[in-house]
């Protein structure tokens, strides 16, 4: 018995195969270029497995239509990547593989991660923040996403700007929302560089911090929720989540009595790989649903 992963990012591709205790026994990664070239490969990935293949998760770049009665269930929507606008992802491995195929975002799915396997494990309810090209957002609660007409867009939350920062957002939809604020590219606009390449007492990263800790402030309101995860390349920087933990408890002002910080506001402890734990979790939890 084998469970698939499908992390499908707007730049690359990473399939993986487990075995029932969900232990990686290989995994490939191609680009994204066009369904066409990159379902190809990864459908001959799966294929090789296909007698012992029970479920296969997909976490999906977006927006995807994850409304089990729509039309268009299984889509990627509205995405800005041409080529795999209205691409019908679901069924198109259906078509291939007769086993269930779990769908959800690719944040969801690394929320799902560490909700079982990492800094979630045990709690209740996580909320799971990934701060990279772009800012998306996942919420759980008992072992359900958080979601109602959609899946949540939390990345988009309007902040409010820092006094000493002049610049005024890059989203195009939003301009100073979160992502259009502190998203990779956001940095790397103010900065004239790129994250990885600006020294960690650059005063920009009190700027970052200002604005991530704006997101701990809302999301602390809105969910209450057991702990908050920040990941993706920009939490690299490993001296900003202090920062943001002394950012945030200024905010919040002592309004509600949250855990311990240094337990509340945390980098994920899978790393890059909650995304493909959790789209394994997803497909084992689907193929115990239905055996
Ligand atoms: P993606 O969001 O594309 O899946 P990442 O999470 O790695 O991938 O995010 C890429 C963004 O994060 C880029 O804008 C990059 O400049 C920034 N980034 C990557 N590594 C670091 C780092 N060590 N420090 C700061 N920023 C980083
Ligand atoms: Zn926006």
């Amino acid at each position: 018995m084998l469970y698939g992963s499908i992390e499908a990012g707007g730049t690359k591709f990473v399939c993986a195969i487990a075995n029932e205790h969900l232990e990686i026994t290989e995994r490939v990664s191609f680009p994204t270029t066009v369904p066409e070239e990159t379902m190809k490969q990864v459908i001959a990935f799966f294929e090789q497995y296909k007698n012992e293949l029970a479920a296969i998760g997909v976490g999906s770049f977006g927006p995807i239509d994850i409304h089990q009665d729509s039309k268009t269930y299984g889509y990627i929507t509205s995405t800005p990547k041409l080529a795999w606008q209205n691409f019908d992802f679901v069924g198109t491995l259906k078509k291939v593989f007769d086993i269930p195929i779990t769908w959800t975002t690719d944040v969801n799915a690394a929320a799902y991660g560490e909700y079982v396997f990492g800094q979630g494990k045990g709690l209740s309810s996580v909320v799971y923040y990934t701060v990279g090209t772009g800012i998306g957002g996942g919420a759980i609660q008992e072992d359900q996403f958080i979601e109602g007409f959609s899946h949540p867009e939390m990345g988009h939350m309007l902040v409010v700007p820092h006094p000493d920062d002049n610049f005024k957002g890059n989203c195009p939809f939003h301009g100073n929302c979160l992502e259009g604020m502190a998203a990779g590219p956001a940095i790397e606009a103010r900065a004239g560089k790129k994250g990885q390449d600006i020294p960690a007492d650059d005063p920009v990263w009190e700027i970052e911090a200002s604005y991530i800790a704006q997101c701990a402030y809302n999301t602390t309101l809105l969910f209450s929720p057991d702990v908050i995860i920040f990941g993706g390349g920009v939490m690299k920087q490993r001296h900003m989540v202090e920062k943001v933990h002394r950012a945030f408890e200024e905010l919040l002002n002592n309004y509600v009595k949250t855990p311990k910080i240094e337990n509340y506001i945390v980098t994920p402890s899978l790393e890059d790989d909650a995304g493909t734990f959790g789209c394994l979790a997803l497909a084992k939890k689907a193929d115990l649903h239905v055996n």
